[in-house]
């Protein structure tokens, strides 16, 4: 049987897992990567640490349109895998309450393996060359780039999606899949920061607090996280934003009303609060109203709430009346932040949207569209939540397009 020449377009996470895959079958391999060196992105994932993928793997954790092509990529490329694939590479891990880092905590750790492996392997690498048009020909793919021209019997799309372009990523494969008929689902920001409307942000710009985030489109809850958020002065942030922001952006995308509630003491129900609050005033009822409340929440947003709620701050706890105290709940508890947008792709973690997962083949990353052409990770309509699982999809879709990409004509 011919050896096939495989050319992969992007060497970020799922192009260098695709590359090792595809030439450990046996495969003749071309890297291609714009940037001036590889898996620039990796570098930046976990905050420098990279969170590699996450103990608990279920298909529940990614989102996208039609999502049914998730369990039969984990199936053949799941949590144990990664952790054997990066074990075989040398790496010792470790796991933190689930989460899977490298034990040295440096991403370019992982980077590093995957780059050895990768000579180890002979793979042909062509850095700061950008594909800007990919021909299917009676021989297989001709390959352009700003550079040259390549052969190749099979290709594999793992150009990313469009965040944080500044690491490689810059939408260009979307031009390319679109050439092969391909369709997007509209690609829009996730794992991304909040704006909020209203002028009260710079007040309380800098709070990190625990809160409950619940994200309504239309009214309707569609999404909700518990974490450390952060108030930023212009909106929202932390862990509990970013895991609901892809249903904010793309309610926002499709002109709907989107707003978020924020419960700012999320370890007592309303009930609870209540009559908690009677019995502080018992014991501290002399106490004026922005001294009465701390120790329950940061001060920056005692002064908020008490502002919005026409609470004297100097006002004898004792003296608050019902009617003070349900809108005092009604703002701590069920705080409305209308959103207005999202910030760009330039500070998102991924976006949400791309290639319409029913156009590929589950079992293989093949395109239903192009014989021999294989997509792999965030070009896909598949967004995995904050803690491994982006880096999951990526490595997974990179081995089996690798592995059916590298098979005998
Ligand atoms: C700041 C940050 C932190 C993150 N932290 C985590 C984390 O801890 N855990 C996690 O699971 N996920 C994390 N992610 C998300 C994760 O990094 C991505 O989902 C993942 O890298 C996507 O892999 P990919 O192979 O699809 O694309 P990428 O890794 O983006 O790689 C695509 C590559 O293709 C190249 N390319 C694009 N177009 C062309 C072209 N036309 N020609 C040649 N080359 C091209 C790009 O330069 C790039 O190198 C983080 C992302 C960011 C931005």
């Amino acid at each position: 049987m011919k050896q096939k020449h495989v050319i992969i377009v992007g060497g970020g996470a799922s192009g260098l897992v695709a590359a090792i895959t595809a030439a450990r079958e046996g495969a003749r391999v071309t890297l291609i990567e714009q940037k001036d060196r590889l898996g620039k992105k990796i570098l930046s994932t976990g905050n420098g640490r990279c969170n590699l993928t996450n103990e608990y793997m279920n298909p529940d954790c990614f989102r996208g349109d039609d999502t049914e092509i998730v369990s039969a990529v984990l199936k053949q490329f799941g949590y144990q895998e990664t952790i054997s694939f990066f074990e075989e590479l040398g790496v010792i891990l470790k796991n933190r309450q689930g989460y899977i880092y490298p034990i040295t905590d440096q991403a370019s750790t992982i980077l590093d393996v995957l780059c050895m492996e990768v000579s180890r392997m002979g793979i042909n690498v062509l850095l700061e060359q950008s594909v800007t048009g990919i021909a299917h020909t009676s021989k297989g793919f001709l390959i352009r780039t700003n550079k040259s021209t390549q052969h190749g019997d099979a290709v594999i799309l793992a150009t990313g999606g469009k965040a944080a372009p500044a690491l490689g990523s810059d939408g260009s494969g979307y031009s390319l899949v679109k050439g092969f008929g391909h369709r997007l689902s509209p690609v829009v920001p996730a794992l991304v920061q909040l704006k909020g409307k209203g002028n009260f942000f710079k007040q309380i710009a800098g709070v990190r607090t625990n809160a409950k985030v619940t994200l309504l489109v239309e009214g309707e809850t569609v999404s909700s996280d518990t974490g450390e958020l952060q108030l930023t002065n212009y909106g929202i942030s932390g862990i509990p934003v970013f895991q609901v922001s892809r249903y904010a952006a793309k309610g926002l995308y499709e002109k709907k009303k989107v707003t978020a509630e924020v419960d700012f003491l999320p370890v007592m129900s309303d009930e609870e609060f209540v009559s908690f609050l009677k019995k502080r005033i018992e014991k501290h009822g002399d106490k004026h109203a922005e001294d009465f409340l701390v120790g329950v929440f940061h001060q920056k947003l005692i002064g908020l709430l008490l502002k919005i709620a026409r609470i004297p701050s100097n006002l004898n706890a004792s003296e608050i009346t019902e009617q003070q105290m349900q809108l005092f709940l009604k703002l701590a508890k069920h705080f409305i932040v209308e959103i207005e947008g999202t910030n760009d792709f330039e500070q998102a973690q991924i976006c949400a949207g791309g290639v319409r997962t029913t156009e590929i083949n589950s079992s293989t990353m093949e395109s239903l569209l192009a014989k021999d052409l294989y997509l792999t990770g965030e070009l896909l309509d598949i967004d995995g939540i904050c803690g491994g699982y982006n880096l999951q999809w990526a490595w997974a879709t990179g081995y089996i397009a690798g592995k059916n990409a590298a098979k005998g004509r």
